[in-house]
């Protein structure tokens, strides 16, 4: 499932750059082209899912896959213990900006309060 028009989807089709960090047969993490954090990587399926409650309804099991690639990019980025946060934004108060699923992995520095 691919939407002509998501830049996620040409990423994942490499047909927009990307800085990669982790690739499996379903899931794809990149680095944020503006990171707000020391660490901020990107998780999200390769099939276009437009929010996180989209893709959980359709495949829990896929939903699984992208939080366990999450930990291991927190982990291999070396901030799995002093902590990290998991932000999947949905809809316009939310701020999101791309409407392919992407959860935001951030850390490397304390990360303050979560709502502002
Ligand atoms: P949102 O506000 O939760 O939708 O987050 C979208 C994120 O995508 C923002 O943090 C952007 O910096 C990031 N972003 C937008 N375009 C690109 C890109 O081409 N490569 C990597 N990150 C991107």
């Amino acid at each position: 499932m691919t939407d002509t028009d998501c830049i996620f989807c040409k990423i994942v089709a490499g047909d927009i750059p990307s800085t990669r960090v982790l690739e499996t047969e379903r899931v794809l993490a990149f680095r944020d082209l503006y990171p707000k954090a020391p660490t901020h990587v990107l998780v999200i399926p390769k099939d276009h899912y437009a929010n996180a409650a989209e893709v959980a309804a359709a495949d829990p099991g896929l939903t699984g896959e992208i939080v366990a690639a999450a930990g291991e990019v927190a982990a291999a980025e070396g901030v799995a213990d002093s902590g990290w946060r998991l932000i999947a934004n949905s809809g316009p108060h939310s701020g999101q900006d791309v409407f392919h699923v992407h959860f935001h992995v951030l850390g490397g520095k304390p990360l303050g309060p979560m709502v502002s």
